[in-house]
């Protein structure tokens, strides 16, 4: 299986160097030397805790953890494997990457990818030849009828999946697909009846979906009658998420504009494209996504959105405006205008377009307004009545929550200015009100951003925890022979323990429950008890432990066979800081009601080994001490859940 050669990834590392390659992503507030800070992307925050370091060429965030190089940093945001990664970059920068079988992907997966993308383009000729043939006549009427030119259905790949339930299965077939190929493509269905796979389109005028490289990758069907639903798409597939894609993308990038305009549907897509409007896109069936943001913003710097006028359109602006803000809020690097559009009398851009021509719609998209008038226009038109009369409390309400969206100040202050004049108050207070609303607006995801990493980080745990089974370690006296173990060990979660408690300096005393506080007992090697000793008794409850002494004290002895020194400080590495201090307690408290709650499996494990000998007193003795330890546990899952 062919990698991807050294020599090239080491190219695109130089090239990709980490200040440019995050820099499209996060916008940096602060350089201290060869460091520079700024929001992290990946949590939210108020204060910079994300940073770069420049000659290092890494990224890591003191808040959420997550560091790494450059290709590291686009697999974590564009969710990208290795070698997709390195692809991602190659293209950007100019490195040519050599095609490989493989990668680190799994080979058999990227195999049958190629595969379903052939099927797609079999599937694609298909319904072409089915539109152009015979059967296609009801199809080429509709076209007709909707104004699609010749050139139009060429470019667009338009095409006919004719009546019946398995005309394209069969084509397929003979031409070499297997069901297993089918069944992943999206193209099928399994019919309830007799089980087997069925055409998913079936009578409907057919659009092929292509990704921003011009490759089938999906399709959408419309119904040429009155028969619902009027489109029916293609699931997700192994080639295919939907939210990640812009229908069209491959055909507006050619129009090398620095504007797209977004539009409903395949239809509106089409029509303006045919209209000479070229620049136009439409998401996918789906309110428009974070991910389809940053798409447009690597082949445009402004997007246009146009939503229908009705109740229902405006509601779905609001909902639209309010997610890709708060989502350039925490991409601060991202730099893409948004504006919104307004169809006059309420038309459809396509029909708009039919009426009145390219030109006239071109000032329709001149006239469009950036997002925060946009908003502005939208608090004081929604709360007037018929005779322009202002409901104060409402406007008041929705101008602080509009405004708390718009991250740019000066913008947001423009706002408050505007604001205060509908509202016969000092533009101080509105501002200062809608930067309260902003900040625990933040406050509030950071809170829901660190419950999932919390989350995340159990289930690691977990995911240890099963992995030790069988040989876990018993400690303490609770059963007579306590197995052996190296007095050098140390595990990877007990010296994360060690790490953080050292970090919460005074709080171990202040901020912590007596019983929370790491003991000897909470660790398995000899040498760590020993260590966890001597911080105990040289821990200050004003200041914490004195880090040189520990140090010096780490220097005379090992840890799994290394000088314990050198452990620590790679710990110390590995196991990230938040400046948070509740954050920091919290993760502490996380780490030790883990590990013990482990150790007590691994106790009622060996009990219950023994009570199948067990007899008597013994016996009573041992049971005993499993109800206190089912006790323990439940006070500390209790305690634990309450994080
Ligand atoms: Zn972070």
């Amino acid at each position: 299986m062919a990698q991807i050669p050294d020599s090239v990834i080491e190219e695109i590392l130089a090239k990709a160097d980490i200040e440019s390659v995050v820099g499209k992503y996060v916008s940096f507030t602060k350089r201290t030397g060869q460091n520079l800070f700024g929001l992290c992307p990946f949590h939210s925050e108020k204060t910079p805790s994300f940073s770069v370091s420049l000659n290092k060429g890494i990224y890591h965030c003191f808040g959420c953890g997550k560091g790494g190089n450059s290709i590291g940093f686009i697999m974590e945001i564009e969710k990208l494997t290795y070698p997709e990664a390195i692809r991602f970059l190659g293209e950007q920068y100019g490195v040519e990457v050599p095609v490989t079988s493989g990668g680190d992907n799994n080979g058999s997966e990227k195999k049958m990818k190629e595969r379903v993308y052939a099927l797609l383009t079999e599937a694609a000729r298909f319904f072409y030849a089915s539109f152009v043939g015979d059967v296609g006549k009801v199809a080429r009427d509709y076209a007709a009828k909707r104004n699609l030119s010749k050139d139009t259905l060429r470019a667009f790949g338009i095409g006919y999946a004719p009546e019946g339930w398995d005309n394209l299965y069969q084509h397929l077939i003979n031409k070499g697909y297997t069901d297993e190929e089918m069944r992943v493509s999206g193209l099928f269905t399994v019919s309830k009846k007799t089980g087997k796979l069925i055409d998913l389109f079936r009578g409907r005028l057919m659009f092929p979906i292509f990704d921003s490289f011009g490759k089938i990758i999906a399709f959408g069907g419309r119904s040429l009658g009155d028969e619902m639903p009027k489109y029916v798409n293609s699931p997700d597939s192994l080639v295919y998420k939907k939210q990640e894609h812009l229908y069209g993308l491959n055909f507006a990038k050619k129009a090398k504009s620095n504007q797209l305009i977004i539009v409903e549907g395949y239809m509106d897509t089409i029509a303006m494209h045919q209209a000479g409007i070229t620049n136009a896109v439409a998401s996918l069936g789906t309110a428009f996504t974070d991910s389809q943001l940053r798409l447009a913003s690597r082949y445009a710097e402004e997007v246009v959105f146009f939503f229908d006028s009705d109740k229902a359109g405006q509601n779905a602006a609001i909902r639209a405006i309010r997610m890709m803000l708060k989502f350039l809020k925490k991409m601060s690097g991202l730099k893409i205008r948004i504006k919104i559009a307004y169809v006059p009398d309420g038309k459809d851009p396509d029909e708009y377009i039919r009426n009145n021509g390219k030109d006239s719609f071109a000032t329709v998209v001149a006239n469009a307004k950036d997002v925060d008038d946009y908003l502005f226009e939208r608090a004081y038109n929604d709360n007037c009545d018929e005779d322009g009369k202002l409901d104060q409390y409402k406007y008041q309400d929705d101008i602080i929550l509009y405004g708390s969206w718009i991250q740019d100040e000066l913008r947001r202050e423009k706002m408050a200015t505007n604001a205060a004049v509908y509202l016969g108050a000092n533009y101080k207070t509105v501002l200062n009100r809608m930067n309260e609303v902003m900040n625990s607006a933040i406050a509030e995801q950071a809170a829901a951003d660190k419950r999932d990493l919390i989350r995340s980080e159990k289930d690691t745990v977990r995911q240890r925890v099963e992995e030790n089974e069988g040989d876990e370690p018993v400690t303490q006296d609770v059963v007579a022979d306590v197995r052996k173990t190296n007095s050098d060990i140390v595990y990877l979660q007990e010296l994360k323990l060690f790490v953080l408690a050292v970090r919460l300096k005074e709080l171990l005393a202040t901020d912590v429950d007596r019983e929370d506080v790491l003991r000897p007992g909470d660790f398995r090697g000899e040498n760590m008890k020993k260590i966890i000793e001597f911080f105990l008794k040289n821990f200050d409850e004003r200041y914490g432990i004195n880090e040189a002494l520990l140090i010096n004290e780490l220097s005379k002895t090992t840890l799994n066979g290394m000088p314990a020194e050198e452990v620590y400080l790679r710990a110390c590495d590995q196991f990230n800081d938040s400046n948070n201090s509740d954050v920091r307690r919290d993760e502490y408290l996380m780490t030790v009601y883990d590990l013990r709650l482990k150790q007590i499996d691994g106790m009622e494990r060996m009990i219950v080994k023994y009570l199948e000998a067990a007899t008597g007193a013994k016996k009573d003795d041992l049971l005993l001490r499993y109800r206190k330890l089912n006790a323990y546990r439940e006070h500390l899952i209790a305690k634990r859940d309450k994080l």
